[in-house]
């Protein structure tokens, strides 16, 4: 093993744990790897749920995969970045597969291995504590609730210098998955009508695309009212509180028979069905909630089938994310895509608050600031 470098990071200790900060040590690049001086990273509801052991990612771990930050060292088969660029941290992909070779990194062969199992290809991880116990990494390629990140050059994303670096982290995650689930995965048209069941920070980035889309009718459902206000000012022509509305009736009344565009972002199989039933003829809906593993859903077969109505799971909003997120920044320097009105900054020793307010619903879209 090469030297290690000294790094404080966020260890998820056990199931449920609270988030704690501990000095740690990383190990340099090699190959095509690269480390990132974090400068701030995103907290995406995937990360919770993983604390949660919703996926069993090996425990403690480091998490954290909306990282953001300058690269401060490079491994020798790095091509195309250098040290001191600016980068956006994605999900790890092996660049090989049928998936990845057609355009689909994010259905890649070895996904779940590469971003999920808490170490590299050959179970290593590369981080440790100061006695040399294993503490999990590569989460989404990256763990970056940290002040230094290992990843690699395919999910390393080169983006502009003139706009802030630390707001650009959760571009690799939860915006990407709203904005190319509407983008890429729906192909929402001119004129037509969306709905985002669920206004968390996927839902929204959605809902922000699907303006960039062109859709003429844009519908928030939520059981938050201050995040259907915010769903309002970002540019929803209706919300819907499902606490107090038949939110299918509702949409049915609104499009005059049924909605041509969904997003599911609850991860509630019952919310899966309303969103089924409230699609028109031909109408699509996106899955990108995450439940339980094993999580079952219920729907009318019949509806689908005489309705020709499509479901599609997405990961992380299809797409390349190299080509996709600085199509996402340019779009949000033109004022297209305003995602900055999601986001709260917090310090890093505050990130245990971070995970509060996002679960209780106060903060769409914390960013923790490291760096
Ligand atoms: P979030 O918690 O901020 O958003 C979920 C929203 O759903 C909240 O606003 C909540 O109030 C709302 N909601 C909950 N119950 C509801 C109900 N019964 N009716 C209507 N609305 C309800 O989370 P997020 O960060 O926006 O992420 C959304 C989901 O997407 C999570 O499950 C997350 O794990 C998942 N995710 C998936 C991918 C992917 O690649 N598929 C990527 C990122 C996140
Ligand atoms: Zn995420």
């Amino acid at each position: 093993m090469n030297e290690m470098k000294e790094m404080i990071a966020a260890v998820t200790a056990c199931k449920g744990a609270d988030f704690e900060l501990q000095p740690l040590k990383i190990r340099q690049p090699q190959g095509d790897e690269v480390l990132v001086k974090v400068i701030a990273t995103g907290m995406c509801h995937t990360d919770l749920i993983v604390r949660d052991q919703y996926y069993p990612v090996p425990l403690p771990a480091v998490l954290g995969h909306e990282g953001a930050g300058i690269i401060e060292a490079i491994g020798p088969n790095v091509t195309d970045l250098q040290v001191g660029d600016h980068v956006v941290l994605t999900y790890g992909y092996c660049g090989k597969c049928t998936q990845c070779n057609t355009g689909n990194p994010a259905y890649c062969a070895e996904f779940f291995g590469r971003n999920f199992s808490g170490a590299d290809l050959e179970g290593h991880s590369a981080i440790c504590t100061h006695d040399h116990a294993v503490v999990h990494d590569h989460f989404f390629a990256q763990s970056s609730f940290a002040t230094h990140a290992l990843s690699r050059e395919n999910n390393t994303v080169k983006v502009t210098k003139d706009v802030p670096i630390e707001l650009l982290g959760p571009l690799g995650c939860g915006i990407q998955t709203g904005a190319g689930a509407c983008i890429n995965a729906l192909k929402v048209t001119p004129a037509s009508s969306f709905v985002t069941w669920g206004a968390g920070a996927v839902g929204l980035s959605a809902l922000l695309a699907a303006k960039v889309c062109g859709a003429a009718i844009i519908i928030a459902v939520d059981i938050v009212e201050s995040r259907l206000e915010l769903a309002k000012q970002l540019g929803a022509t209706h919300v819907i509180n499902s606490k107090t509305q038949d939110p299918v009736a509702a949409i049915k009344e609104i499009t005059g028979g049924g909605i041509n565009f969904a997003l599911e972002s609850t991860g509630r199989p019952e919310i899966l069905k309303q969103g089924i039933d409230a699609l028109g003829i031909l109408g699509k809906i996106a899955v990108v909630g995450a439940p339980p593993l094993g999580t079952t859903a219920q729907f009318d077969v019949n509806d689908l089938l005489l309705g020709g109505k499509t479901i599609l799971g997405v990961v992380e909003g299809s797409g390349s994310p190299k080509k996709f997120i600085p199509e996402l920044v340019t779009l949000y320097q033109q004022g297209k895509f305003p995602f900055d009105q999601l986001v709260k900054f917090y310090a890093f020793d505050d990130i245990n608050q971070a995970a509060i307010d996002s679960q209780i619903g106060v903060t769409l879209k914390p960013i923790i600031k490291i760096g």
